[in-house]
């Protein structure tokens, strides 16, 4: 387990700028992606390189390689594992129950039903071979700066790739998929630690539903909406056990989780609402080093339920949204972060946006002009809180 550590031993400044993971692919390459252009790997390093260049151009501290090669944050395991089918939600509609309800679900929620897609468990599990390592090492020739790999995290992975009527002859329950899906997240994070990799953050939206939602008596929607949960305790225990699996006994990398409240549309009130004060306990049980969070919606609540993260952790602090036109005044950015860092310590607290700016590629939620200047803000706020 990676605890947090003074600036000083990662060679990072005081409020380290990152960003969540996704950054908007170009129109270029979702074109090239829907004619399967034979260069396809090569316009995808491009883009890469573009998506790493602003940030480099921004001066953010630790580098994310956009996700430019991912369909959305978790879809590409499809590409890199066997026994998973990428399927839209429109696909999947088959497979659903109360196919009306949940239809008119994803279309109250502004869910779009066919550029959301979802990796599908229908064989066993097993890598090609890396997941993001490749991915990193490719940034690491473009900056000798910190990286920061993404990854599914395993309760979301667990969760939302197990479709009844598709993945039960593989695996007759999704508690019997989660050992597979440990085992393959623990061999990516051995890589990675091998690799020197700085950062790892594994994606883990869904548990903001888990206790947000309520048990399934509300209609919300995130990816992962189609399983069946169990008790909301259930599928937090769950969800601590298989995180700690995961990076049980391997050193190295910072490795920390990132929870939101959805990220899929620009329209506020179809996001989940509430304060992190009810995952608190459950954070403070996971062995990880970083939390990263949103706090620039107000739907996060007060940041005073800060004090509840474990002692050992580095909180990302999510400051700009995202999804807004407007790009956020660096003043108020570092005058919010001072209120936190004096929760925390200053040296516990890095900056990032609430989410990516791209999670799925058919539908970003900024466009790369206005993401490059939300990072600007955030850079600009972390030199106000530096002299400060
Ligand atoms: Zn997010």
């Amino acid at each position: 387990m990676s605890g947090a550590r003074p600036p000083a031993a990662t060679g990072l400044p005081l409020f380290p700028v990152t960003t969540i993971g996704s950054w908007p692919r170009p129109r270029w390459l979702l074109d090239a992606v829907k004619k399967r252009a034979p260069d396809l790997p090569a316009l995808m390093d491009r883009a890469s390189e573009e998506a790493v260049r602003a940030q480099l151009d921004a001066g953010v501290d630790i580098l994310c390689d956009g996700e430019q090669r991912r369909d959305n944050f978790y879809s590409f395991l499809c590409e890199r594992v066997d026994g998973m089918r990428l399927m839209t939600m429109a696909d999947l509609l088959d497979y659903v129950e109360d196919k009306a309800g949940f239809e008119g679900m994803l279309s109250a929620l502004d869910v779009p039903a066919y550029a959301m897609k979802n990796p599908t468990v229908t064989g066993p599990l097993r890598a090609k071979g890396s997941l993001v390592l490749d991915d990193c090492r490719f940034l690491r020739r473009l900056s000798p700066k910190p990286r920061k790999a993404t990854l599914p995290g395993p309760y979301l992975l667990s969760r939302s790739t197990w479709v009844k009527g598709l993945s039960e002859a593989a695996y007759p329950t999704r508690e019997s998929l989660a050992d597979d899906v440990v085992a393959l997240l623990r061999g990516e994070l051995r890589l990675l630690a091998d690799e020197g990799v700085e950062f790892v953050q594994f994606d883990e939206p869904v548990l903001s539903e888990v206790v947000l939602a309520g048990r399934s008596a509300t209609r919300t929607f995130m990816c992962a909406a189609l399983a069946a949960k169990s008790s909301p305790t259930g599928e937090l225990e769950l969800a601590v056990d298989l995180l700690n699996r995961v990076v049980e006994g391997i050193e190295g990398p910072v490795i920390g989780i990132h929870v939101c409240r959805g990220n899929w549309s620009r329209k506020d009130e179809v996001l989940l609402s509430g304060s992190y004060d009810p995952l608190m306990p459950w954070f403070a049980k996971m062995r990880l080093g970083l939390f990263a969070l949103e706090w620039a919606t107000p739907r996060a609540g007060p940041v005073e339920v800060l004090g509840l993260l474990p002692r050992s952790a580095i909180l990302g602090f999510g400051a700009v949204n995202p999804r807004t036109e407007t790009v956020e005044d660096p003043q108020s950015v570092a005058l919010r972060a001072r209120r936190v860092a004096s929760i925390l310590g200053p040296e516990r607290v890095q900056l990032n946006p609430d989410c990516g700016f791209g999670t799925f590629a058919e539908r970003p939620v900024n466009d790369a002009d206005t993401a490059r200047r939300k990072l600007d803000a955030l850079v600009e706020a972390a030199r106000i809180l530096r002299r400060g």
